[in-house]
């Protein structure tokens, strides 16, 4: 169980985060409510995560297999709440096959491989009776073209989710972006917005936006964001480095 100290810590932060979001939306002029607050817990133990339970949170971030699904296992066979858990990171086609039992959602989608083999996972996973509903996916657009960070360039952006639109347990939501670390956030989520209204006119139901992090959150909203994923600014600094 977190300690009490940890439990007013986490609520504490969760109070700041929910406020800087209600801000960046009244400065948007965006309605709260339009935005949802992710936290992201990866790296985290499943007693901050219950802990965020108590404090209402039911949707969180995760970014590591193995990890993730067994915290994902531990909190829904214990808790009696309907939680909502996402895959934020980036996935290996082989742990595709579990990833396909405990995501949502999987914010990461980057190529046609993997939604083919989360397409299987989740075929599986309905067979076996472990989920009940199909695998929400957003396609993470690679902003600047570096293999590393993951995503998928603008120019394969449509055939990939036309490659979606195929596989019949994947539901295409929307696109999620995160920011590169040259430029200024304001100019990625910029250009990230501009590529989203032209990807909106092929795809008019992918209208979920997941972009903005602890550290780029305002720009993120002011440029059309549906989700944020906030770890560092509601969880404290993470015990060891995020891949
Ligand atoms: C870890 C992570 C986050 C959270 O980042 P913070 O800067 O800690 O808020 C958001 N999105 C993705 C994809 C992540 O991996």
């Amino acid at each position: 169980m977190a300690t009490p100290e940890r439990v007013a810590e986490l609520s504490d932060n969760l109070d700041a985060a929910r406020a800087r979001l209600a801000r960046a939306c009244t400065a948007a002029g965006r309605d709260v409510d339009d935005v949802d607050l992710l936290v992201v817990t990866k790296f985290f133990p499943a007693a901050d995560v219950r802990a965020l339970i108590g404090l209402g949170v039911r949707a969180f971030g995760e970014s590591r297999e193995p990890e993730a699904g067994r915290k994902a296992a531990e909190l829904r066979t214990d808790t009696a709440e309907s939680l909502a858990f996402h895959m934020i990171g980036q996935i290996q086609r082989k742990k595709a096959k579990t990833v396909g039992r405990w995501a949502d959602r999987v914010h990461s989608l980057d190529s046609e491989r993997l939604a083919d083999a989360l397409d299987t996972a989740v075929a599986a996973a309905l067979d076996d009776g472990d989920r009940h509903t199909p695998l929400e996916v957003l396609l993470q657009l690679n902003l600047d073209s570096d293999p590393d960070r993951g995503g998928v360039v603008v120019d394969d952006l449509e055939a990939l989710a036309d490659h979606v639109a195929g596989c019949d347990h994947l539901r295409l939501r929307g696109l999620m972006v995160i920011a590169p670390q040259s430029e200024t956030p304001e100019v990625w989520m910029e250009r990230a917005a501009s590529i989203r209204a032209g990807f909106l006119d092929h795809r008019p139901d992918a209208v979920e936006f997941s972009a903005g992090m602890s550290g780029d959150l305002d720009e993120a909203v002011r440029n059309g964001s549906t989700c944020v994923r906030v770890g560092t600014a509601i969880m404290g600094a993470r015990p060891i480095r995020s891949p």
